[in-house]
């Protein structure tokens, strides 16, 4: 029994020739099967069990909600009340989340069960999962490869089948590049279209929480059910988002020559973008390749903005309000000092040094404010292309899934992974990958990304239904 969609999952439970409760085991049973991955930090079975029984007595008196049948995981950012969250983070071990996410209330409300925590980089700093305190989350399509990152818990789930959907969390491509990496569905909305609530932050004019889904529906519906306004995150958008357009012709499509004609891309997943592109050029799609030379500029803006938002962010941990404290530091100093350099890990300690770098003072204009004037340059740049264009295509990643420590001695290899992601984060912009091809030594996956214009999620869901058909 292996299920695609939730609506394979709803059309069995209500023909009756399967329970809920069936659907929960089957799952607990596959994640059994392969603890090797470490993909989940904590499995809630029991829990999840006693929701199936709860919420099968609603779906035979028909008042279940519009995720009955789903099981989902969360990423181990993402706060859910009683039940412990750590970011993947030896600073938060033992911590127990207060309060849920609006995110993680909005999918109870519609009968989602929770199926367990996942493992992720630590604090979503990291494009391998090799950051985690937990240790690294094996590929499971190839266990010598990482699943990516940093949501890479999730992608691993998913494609093993531990769970339907899961949700993670996107700040320069945390959601799509593991999606790449394991043949699945990311997708990272419009800022501002998702909660922020109950997420522990790494850059909150960054991060987005999104579906990881194996159909481009699931991900529609999940986003239905977590996105809209709310009063506990003022970055939130006023309203819910607008419906797909009724079109009266077909969508224009652009291409970033840069991405697509690029020697750093594997020479098969650059084949089979031109050939998808081609194919929509044969079906009538106006696609065209334009210039974007700013493609050098992203990855250093994103990790100048993106460190100097995480050095303020995890400023907080300090040994006295939460998880870790060093056994045996004296004094507050001393708490703070030997708490953080015992609870944080390398990269993450990396990241607030370079973070308190480019903020300090004298350099603060240099290096962040630049980072802003370029994130806006970038903006109007991309808001551009959206007057011209409905769609921008590219692939989600240079390359498929590498194997463990083939970059983790190299942060800089490791950041480039983000190349065509950040884009998105840093414009704001809604994108998904979506799986398009295999390559042929491996037989690793590897998807395409697609970018859409602000608040434009659903027409960027009504085009992917469409692609999703067209790669398959
Ligand atoms: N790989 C990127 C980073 O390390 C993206 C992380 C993310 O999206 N959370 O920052």
């Amino acid at each position: 029994m292996v299920f695609h969609s939730l609506k394979e999952v709803q059309s069995e439970l209500s023909s009756k020739s399967l329970s809920l409760k069936n659907v929960v085991s089957q799952y607990l049973q596959n994640i059994e099967a392969r603890m090797n991955l470490n993909a989940f930090i904590e499995v809630w079975g029991d829990e999840a069990l006693a929701q199936a029984e709860l919420i099968q007595q609603k779906i035979d008196n028909g008042t279940a909600g519009k995720l009955a049948g789903m099981v989902i995981a969360i990423k181990d950012n993402i706060c859910y009340k009683n039940h412990k969250v750590s970011a993947s983070s030896k600073i938060l071990e033992g911590f127990e989340s207060l309060y849920s996410a609006t995110v993680v209330e909005r999918i109870l409300a519609e009968d989602a069960i929770i199926i367990g925590r996942l493992n992720c980089d630590e604090f979503a700093m990291g494009s391998s999962n090799e950051t985690s305190y937990y240790g690294a989350v094996k590929n499971p399509l190839n266990e010598n490869c990482v699943p990516g990152g940093s949501s890479g818990g999730a992608s691993a789930a998913v494609a093993a089948d531990f769970c339907l959907a899961a949700l993670g969390s996107d700040t320069g491509g945390s959601i799509r590049q593991p999606a790449s990496f394991t043949g699945i569905v990311g997708m990272k909305p419009t800022y501002g279209a998702v909660s922020r609530y109950g997420l522990i932050a790494y850059a909150s004019s960054f991060d987005q929480i999104g579906p990881m889904t194996k159909c481009v529906e699931d991900a529609e519906v999940l986003l239905q059910v977590i996105g809209g306004p709310d009063a506990y995150d003022s970055t939130t958008l006023l309203e819910a988002l607008p419906a797909a357009a009724v079109r009266a012709s077909k969508p224009k499509i652009a291409y970033l020559k840069e991405a697509v004609e690029s020697e750093a891309v594997h020479p098969e997943i650059r084949d089979r973008i031109n050939s998808i592109l081609d194919k929509l050029k044969s079906e009538g799609y106006t696609v065209e390749s334009i210039s974007f030379p700013y493609l050098d500029y992203m990855v250093p803006a994103y990790y100048v903005l993106t460190t100097a938002e995480a050095s303020s962010n995890l400023a907080r941990f300090d040994g006295i309000n939460y998880g870790y404290r060093s056994k045996d530091a004296k004094g507050i100093d001393e708490t703070y000092r030997k708490s953080r350099t015992e609870g944080f890990g390398r990269e993450v300690k990396r990241r607030i040094l370079l973070g308190s770098f480019v903020l300090s003072s004298g350099y603060i204009d240099a290096y962040y404010g630049t980072g802003q004037r370029v994130r806006r340059v970038l903006q109007e740049k991309t808001k551009a292309i959206f007057d011209q264009y409905d769609f921008l295509l590219s692939p989600t990643c240079t390359d498929v899934a590498f194997e463990f420590g083939a970059k983790s001695k190299d942060p800089i290899s490791m950041y480039m992974q983000d190349i065509f992601t950040v884009h998105a984060n840093l414009t704001g912009n809604p994108a998904i990958s979506i799986p398009c091809g295999k390559e042929s030594t491996t037989g690793l996956p590897f998807g395409l990304q697609v970018t859409a214009r602000h608040k434009e999620d659903s027409d960027l869901f009504a085009f992917s239904k469409s692609l999703e058909a067209l790669v398959s």
